[in-house]
């Protein structure tokens, strides 16, 4: 236990030094004006427009209408479609829906809404069914040639038969039918004559051959339900490797990008095209991409939704883009993020905080700023004449002092947090303090002259004095160190406020011990619903995006906020909270 902490600890010291770097980097090359080096996939796109092995080139993204996208997909649509911006090509979206059991119109619905709202656009919107026809006329094209053939064995013997890498499979015994018999029977499989299971197609290459997948994989399996497009038209669906591939070259994709895992089935993608004689798509792989704190299989994401472990695929602690997107992110945070990632040909795990760390960039330079006290102490100003309000002008974004302001109301009763006030502060404590002064932000500075406790010790209300002088914007500027952020009592509105922290306890999500579930990890602080008393003009607050509230971070107001009941997510804290 105490290596495994120790390790971590180690673990977390680098992703916080990387962390670091990232920011240094941009700078400097921010600086040297430099061009980004090229990845691998823009050399081979570059080299491949350059010898004129394509005029120009098409990418797809071809996801599985059986779940929601998330993150890692998000990696994907930016790296296909942001390809294919960059060379001047074009990109379609492609649902692979070839199994009819586990798919559903509600995931294509939203795929498209997802891609849409990360700012991409497809060239064509195609499913693999709008193929059907013609991978089964391919299929019967394969079986003339006597490169495929039906087999009647059962799934448990086709398993067996196919041997180990050390050893060899064995032939199936229908392996040898002939042309004629194979087409009657695949003809047969089609119109419905079996049940499922009782017969596959499979491609005839080699039982001996040392890349598994060649062991005559399959190409056809029967399936008899409903499919969300072609309803009950086929009863026989292609199976992944038979059907990609040739969808490709079908929509003439140049380079058709997919992840490591993938790799050993690029032969055999190779291996249907050529046999068919048909547009040569070529296939490549990047590492898909892993976040720390966070799981991204679709079974795992289904089942945290269908537990109840979250209130649905759109919780914004879920790393789907539709949960990130309720947390307040931005699409434009996101795709710096894809950016950043980069493209790795090798496994990568990245870290929680450089997601954090791009949409914090973003928010910075476009959220409007407000003031929302979470923990309040009652302040009294004890020279302020009572009744009077004065308000001032503040920027919504600091940054742009002369963009757009807000209205801030000043009277002589305000919140501030409690944790801004120390009655025996230690050295350097630049907040409230007795005797101390502090500004209020865009206000006036105040001195604290007297606090006023309960039975039990507890602070109830500081009672201070303000300088008049110290408005801002009139006269000199008196600088004092600490400034605090505030609210008027009178005018302070209260808000529901959801904050959101990791999911799961442990970073490295995919390798956690045997005997372990993923479960296990939950985080049982990973939402603390709290209230909050806000400024008024947050409530009017029209940018659509994510708001700082000022000092403390950004917040996304919450589709459950209603007229009267204001809902907002924390997206993020405003400064990493990581120490060690
Ligand atoms: P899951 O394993 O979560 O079910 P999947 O790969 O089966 O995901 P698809 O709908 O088939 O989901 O994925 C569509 C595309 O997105 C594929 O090209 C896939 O390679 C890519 N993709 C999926 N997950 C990631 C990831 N974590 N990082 C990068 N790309 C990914
Ligand atoms: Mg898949």
């Amino acid at each position: 236990m105490e290596f495994r902490k120790n390790r971590r600890d180690e673990y977390q010291k680098l992703l916080y030094l990387q962390v670091e770097n990232w920011n240094l980097m941009e700078e400097l090359k921010n600086e040297a004006g430099e061009a980004r080096n090229l990845n691998f996939l823009e050399e081979i796109i570059e080299s491949d427009l350059a010898s004129g092995k394509c005029e120009s080139i098409m990418t797809r993204f071809p996801p599985e209408p059986n779940g929601y996208l998330h993150i890692g997909h998000a990696k994907s649509i930016c790296l296909n479609f942001g390809l294919a911006k960059k060379y001047g090509g074009k990109t379609n979206l492609r649902f692979d829906d070839t199994n009819p059991v586990k798919e559903d119109t509600e995931y294509v619905d939203s795929i498209k809404e997802d891609i849409k709202w990360l700012g991409f656009e497809w060239e064509n919107e195609r499913y693999a069914s709008d193929y059907f026809d013609q991978l089964y006329e391919w299929a019967e094209e394969l079986i003339k040639k006597g490169l495929a053939y039906v087999d009647d064995q059962t799934q448990e013997e086709i398993r067996a038969g196919r041997g180990t890498v050390q050893t060899p499979g064995v032939e199936s015994p229908y392996r040898n039918r002939s042309v004629e018999e194979n087409l009657k029977l695949f003809r047969e499989m089609r119109d419905g004559k079996y049940a499922d299971g009782e017969k596959v197609l499979r491609a005839k290459i080699d039982m001996a051959h040392p890349n598994m997948l060649f062991r005559d994989p399959l190409m056809y399996r029967i399936i008899h339900a409903s499919h969300h497009r072609t309803g009950d038209k086929w009863c026989i669906y292609p199976m992944y490797d038979y059907a990609h591939g040739q969808c490709d070259s079908i929509e003439h994709i140049t380079h058709s990008i997919c992840t490591l895992e993938f790799d050993v089935h690029r032969p055999l993608y190779d291996w249907f095209i050529e046999k068919l004689g048909i547009f040569p798509s070529h296939q490549y792989e990047f590492a898909r991409l892993n976040l720390t704190y966070t799981v991204m299989s679709k079974r795992k994401l289904l089942e945290l939704v269908k537990n109840h472990y979250v209130s649905g695929w759109d919780d914004p602690r879920m790393p789907t883009i539709c949960g990130i997107r309720r947390r307040g992110y931005t699409p434009e945070a996101v795709r710096m993020f894809a950016e950043k990632v980069g493209v790795a040909k090798r496994e990568q795990l990245i870290d929680l905080q450089l997601m954090e760390w791009c949409v914090r960039q973003d928010l910075n330079e476009r959220s409007n700023r407000y003031m929302v006290v979470q923990d309040p102490v009652k302040v009294t100003i004890t020279n302020w004449e009572p009744g009077k309000v004065e308000w001032f002008d503040a920027p919504l974004n600091p940054a742009a002092p002369e963009g757009p302001s807000r209205k801030v109301p000043f009277t002589g009763e305000v919140y501030i947090e409690r944790a801004d006030f120390m009655e025996e502060p230690p050295k350097k404590y630049f907040r409230l303090k007795p005797d101390g002064e502090v500004r209020l932000k865009y206000a006036y500075i105040v001195k604290c002259q007297e606090v006023v406790k309960d039975a039990e010790g507890n602070v109830t209300e500081i009672r201070c004095t303000y300088d008049p002088t110290s408005k801002p914007g009139a006269g000199e500027w008196r600088s004092v160190k600490g400034t605090i952020h505030w609210v008027s009592i009178e005018h302070a509105k209260e808000v529901e406020l959801r904050l959101y922290d990791k999911l799961f306890t442990e970073p490295q999500m995919n390798s956690i011990p045997e005997g372990k579930d993923y479960k296990d990890y939950l985080n049982p602080d990973s939402l603390i619903v709290t209230k909050g008393y806000a400024e008024p003009a947050l409530l009017e607050d029209k940018s659509g995006i994510a708001v700082q509230f000022e000092r403390v971070g950004y917040f996304f107001k919450d589709p459950d906020s209603t007229e009267e009941h204001f809902v907002f997510n924390k997206t993020t804290a405003l400064k990493d909270s990581f120490k060690f």
